[in-house]
């Protein structure tokens, strides 16, 4: 058998440029998708550790609606006919196709940043400068709704609905196919996306996650909470997508029925891209200055306790730092590697669309290991910090769907 095969870590760039050029092209492909993965990043967070949902939901629903949606990651996975196997005695190997894409995204109307949100985006190389010049617009559900809208002015240009109108066919389709929707970590995304682009978000949190659950009948599920099931060590994104992917690639010589070898193929870029994107931007200048504070309790282990368990440290390491490196830590907790790993070096690993797409191939890691019934008790699950059980979704009858 071939040795895992390296992936390409291509993306569509989605601007306000070529927006519509690429509106049949992923609706075709929402369409024939087994599941999608979503990964917004946005400009604030907001205080919400409150182990009270009711509350918790109030505060995130102030700053989902004054802050704003900068870049959306969305990945669409397929699962492709398997091949015949070489050798009779191994099984056929499954394979799926993956498109991912990175839609640059402005906000209409005024948009609260958080500086320290503001600050970690332009650190991993997203361009402010790029969002209002090539982002794309869009305006959320107004919180007066229900008042019917004051009529334009002659000189006034209607709002664009371009971006809007998308979501909405996605969301349908999803709902017509029955393709469940993935998320890491995922609540602030969903009600972003609720915001952005279903309507007004209900005021409080019972209804919020019942109306969720009827837009997404399909179901929800958090990698998070599959890698939780799965007894991953940590849960943090690119350790649940940086251990699968070790654990895929070590069956490549062992595979079973019980225990299937898979691989995901990144696509190329579908439309020819020539323009510069909102991602392409400065990048090297900080990784290469990289003074750690390092105690020698860190330097004898060669890598950061605290990075390892949670994905960041208050140790004084950058996050670049060579003890943050995710194939050390691996290294040390399941022995080395002879492949290849998959994790970019460069900003882009904390873009939109790599994390969707670290989101997407984690849920195909779990759906090949976990057994179908684990599977099913995860469905509409979602970890929290703060909280001792999971949050659960309504889980809605497929017939009334
Ligand atoms: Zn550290």
């Amino acid at each position: 058998m071939n040795p895992p095969t390296a992936h390409v870590m291509s993306y569509n760039d989605i601007t306000n440029d070529n927006v519509l050029s690429y509106f049949p092209e992923i609706i075709n492909r929402v369409n024939t998708a087994s599941h999608i993965a979503i990964d917004l990043e946005f400009t604030a967070l907001g205080n919400t550790r409150s182990a009270d949902m009711a509350h918790r939901y109030v505060a995130m629903k102030q700053t989902v609606e004054s802050a704003a949606i900068v870049s959306i990651g969305l990945s669409i996975i397929k699962p492709v006919e398997p091949t015949e196997p070489t050798e009779p005695t191994t099984p056929p190997i499954k394979k799926y196709q993956c498109d991912n894409f990175n839609f640059l995204t402005l906000k209409q109307g005024s948009i609260v940043i958080d500086s320290n949100t503001g600050t970690f985006l332009c650190h991993h190389g997203y361009s402010f400068d790029s969002m209002f010049t090539k982002g794309i617009p869009f305006t959320p559900a107004s919180p007066a709704s229900n008042v019917p809208p004051r009529p334009l002015l002659p000189t006034e240009a209607k709002p664009d609905t371009r971006l809007n109108q998308l979501w909405k066919h996605i969301i349908d389709i999803m709902r017509f196919k029955r393709i469940p929707l993935v998320l890491h970590n995922g609540l602030f995304d969903l009600m972003y996306i609720y915001h952005s682009f279903i309507g007004q978000l209900p005021p409080n949190f019972n209804m919020f996650i019942l109306k969720v659950s009827l837009q997404f009948p399909s179901g929800i599920y958090d990698t998070r909470y599959l890698a939780e099931k799965a007894d991953f060590k940590a849960t943090f994104l690119k350790y649940v997508f940086s251990k699968s992917d070790r654990l895929r690639q070590n069956r490549a010589e062992i595979s079973t029925d019980q225990r299937p070898y898979f691989e995901v193929n990144v696509s190329p870029p579908i439309l020819q891209q020539n323009s510069v994107s909102g991602l392409k931007r400065k990048r090297q200048d900080e990784a290469v200055n990289n003074k750690d504070v390092v105690d020698n309790k860190i330097q004898k282990l060669g890598y950061c306790p605290k990075y390892a368990e949670r994905g960041y440290c208050d140790l004084g390491h950058k996050e670049s730092s060579k003890y943050h490196d995710m194939q050390v830590i691996l290294d040390h907790q399941m022995g080395r590697s002879k492949y290849m790993s998959q994790i970019p070096t460069d900003d882009s690993s904390h873009a939109a669309y790599f994390d969707a797409y670290m989101t997407a191939f984690s849920f195909c890691y779990f759906l090949n290991t976990l057994s179908p019934l684990v599977i099913k008790s995860c469905l509409n699950k979602m970890l929290l910090s703060g909280l001792n059980h999971p949050l659960t979704f309504p889980i809605q009858n497929p017939k009334k769907a």
